[in-house]
């Protein structure tokens, strides 16, 4: 599995993604029962709000080699805050209808 990541960029300013790295390195959260080797392909931020650059940034990650697109859990479950994404829906539509059913899309990563 080759993921590129996709994190909040508001959140990015007080995170550094460590529970995401320890997901993948432990397979745990959404990467339970996954038993193929997990490379990192990118680890990037939405581009702010209102997410318009994330579809770019998500067509740049799979042009590098990504079969999944992780958003992370501070997007969908606004983790560590308790306050989601308020455009989460369209941003995952938008990379849905773009990328196609060929690419995976993961709701969060811990
Ligand atoms: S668009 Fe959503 S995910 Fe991106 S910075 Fe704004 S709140 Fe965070």
């Amino acid at each position: 599995m080759k993921v590129g990541i996709i994190r909040c960029m508001q959140t990015e300013d007080y995170c550094p993604g460590t529970a995401d790295f320890k997901a993948i390195a432990n397979k745990t959260g959404v990467f339970e029962g996954v038993e193929e080797e997990i490379e990192i392909v990118g680890f990037i931020n939405c581009g702010g709000c209102p997410a318009k650059k994330a579809l770019l940034r998500a067509r740049e990650l799979v042009k590098r080699g990504a079969d999944t697109i992780v958003l992370a859990s501070c997007i969908q479950r606004g983790t560590p805050i308790g306050y989601p994404c308020p455009f989460a829906k369209k941003m995952k539509d938008l990379i849905i209808e773009d990328l196609g059913e060929s690419i995976v899309i993961l709701d969060y990563t811990h």
